[in-house]
């Protein structure tokens, strides 16, 4: 018998192996659930600051390229919080902001080093909505 730390409580407690790593079986399955449960509290961190999804996307694209803290990145944002609220403008008005959002963030990350996987998931997903409702 070995006295270890829970990695989950950090509570000691006495193991039979010296490989254990949760004190009880609720540990162990709240270390399993961890990954999970921290996605969904993104999620709704997201929801709850009201971003909508063209925002979002813009956001995790110039936070990726380490570009919101600059004024054509705040642009990027405002205009993709515009499309978002984009209820009341008019077909024409959504399609020349969806247009100008893409040469804002184009512009905004021109110089930025992007990681591939990530980002061209986020791009993809933003060309699509962008697609969709440029027409
Ligand atoms: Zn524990």
């Amino acid at each position: 018998v070995v006295e270890l730390a829970c990695q989950v409580c950090e509570e000691r407690f006495e193991a039979k192996r010296s490989t254990a790593k949760y004190c009880s079986e609720r540990c162990k399955k709240r270390a399993q659930r961890g990954a999970g449960a921290k996605n969904a509290e993104t999620r709704e961190q997201e929801t709850r600051s009201g971003l909508g999804s063209v925002a979002a996307a813009t956001l995790i694209e110039l936070q990726e390229a380490k570009r919101l803290q600059t004024p054509l990145g705040q642009a990027a944002l405002a205009l993709a919080h515009r499309l978002d609220m984009s209820q009341m403008d008019t077909g024409q008005a959504v399609a020349s902001l969806a247009k100008q959002l893409q040469q804002t963030l184009e512009a905004a990350t021109a110089d930025a080093q992007l990681e591939n996987d990530p980002v061209d998931e986020v791009r993809a997903a933003r060309e699509r909505k962008l697609r969709a409702v440029a027409g």
